[in-house]
């Protein structure tokens, strides 16, 4: 016999979070397990992977709070070190650990020490996660992680492997917002492309205020092309660093905000309108074949399109020629580091 309850809960859903002991793992894990991400009728069950013996400290001291808040749709909280182990039956991953950029590091050095990382993942997701596996990147640099990890994937449709933008379109959002004198809610439209870097393109032409065009809301604000080229794109661009100067350290509560609202808008819809992701090119609007570039999706029953409708006009070719060029040198240098795999 099912009680109610139990007739209007959806089926448990595993979610495997990797950098647990990290800051922005800590800030994701509660609200996954409050229901924000998936919905307040699905159970979830938490794998937590770290490395021995701080971060798997730091997870286990994590998994012991969560146990104290008694969330009602925690099934179970485990921790590994081992990524086979830690993605088993895996509907979810959240790859959020990474090597840090410490000081001294060459950009080479930083893509190859994540690279062991993410290509070990990737196998392991191949190997152990569910059959629907979704994954996310956050950690940096997050679109090319997420390259090498589906290029070792070889039982994991690419598409399905995906980095976090979703931060820098919230970021965008709020700023649009605060220029025109406008709510976030009345901003439709607006994208993300290429890389999640200070190369990244955020695209005001394409948007609506409050169903007029961007463009002319701004106008009306006093804000031309040249605020848009000269004020808008670096702050959206280097919002990370002016948070890390203000803040003292890295965004994490927004960081997570946005990996949580990435999940869930591609399992349970974007409601019809683009939201910002990196995903796999087959060459849309002209961006090369074959790496992970930020572009408007509409996400629907679990899974998403790239928005087809946006006009690009040579302003914003321009940028998105120079930030889909970065994503290029990037896959060249893990080319030449022999870190990506044979499955894309
Ligand atoms: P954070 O939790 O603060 O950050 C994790 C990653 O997210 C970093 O690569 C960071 O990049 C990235 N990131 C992406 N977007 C943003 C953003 N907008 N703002 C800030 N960060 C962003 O790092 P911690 O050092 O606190 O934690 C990392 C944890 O990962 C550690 O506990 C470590 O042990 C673990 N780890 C686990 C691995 C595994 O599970 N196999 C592998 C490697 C590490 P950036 O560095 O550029 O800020």
């Amino acid at each position: 016999m099912f009680t109610s309850d139990s007739q209007s809960q959806k089926k448990p859903v595993t979610i495997t979070l990797t950098g647990a002991g990290g800051q922005i793992g800590y800030a994701t894990m509660f609200r996954i397990a409050a229901g924000e991400m998936l919905g307040a009728d699905t159970p979830v069950r938490l794998r937590l992977l770290e490395i021995p013996p701080r971060g798997v400290k730091a997870a286990e001291g994590a998994a012991m709070e969560l146990e104290d808040c008694a969330f009602e749709l925690l099934e179970s909280v485990d921790i590994f070190d081992d990524p086979q182990q830690a993605f088993e039956g895996a509907n979810i991953g959240m790859l959020i650990g990474a090597h840090p950029r410490t000081a001294g590091m060459e950009r080479a050095d930083l893509l190859e020490a994540n690279g062991a990382i993410f290509s070990q993942q990737g196998a392991a997701i191949s190997k152990s996660a569910a059959d629907d596996i979704k994954v996310v990147v956050v950690g940096n640099p997050a679109n090319t992680n997420a390259l090498i990890a589906a290029s070792h994937a070889p039982d994991v449709p690419s598409e399905r492997f995906t980095a976090l933008t979703r931060l820098d379109h919230h970021r965008a959002l709020a700023q649009l917002a605060a220029a025109t004198n406008t709510r976030v809610s009345d901003i439709k439209k607006l994208a993300i492309w290429g890389n999640h870097s200070a190369s990244q393109y955020p695209d005001v032409f394409n948007a609506r205020i409050a169903g007029r065009a961007a463009r002319g809301v701004l106008r009306e604000h006093g804000k031309d092309e040249q605020w848009i080229s000269g004020v808008f794109i670096p702050k959206v661009a280097k919002r990370g660093a002016e948070i890390i100067e203000v803040r003292g350290g890295s965004s994490v509560a927004s960081a997570a905000h946005g990996a949580i609202s990435h999940m869930r808008s591609w399992i349970l819809g974007s409601g019809g309108e683009p939201v910002s992701m990196g995903v796999l090119s087959a060459g849309q609007y002209g961006v090369t074949e074959g790496i992970i570039s930020s572009f408007p999706v509409i996400c629907d029953n679990g899974c998403y399109e790239i928005d087809n409708s946006y006009e690009i006009d040579e302003f914003s070719q321009k940028y998105i020629d120079k930030t889909v060029q970065e994503l290029l040198d990037e896959k060249e240098a893990v080319k030449t580091l022999g870190l990506l795999g044979e499955s894309l």
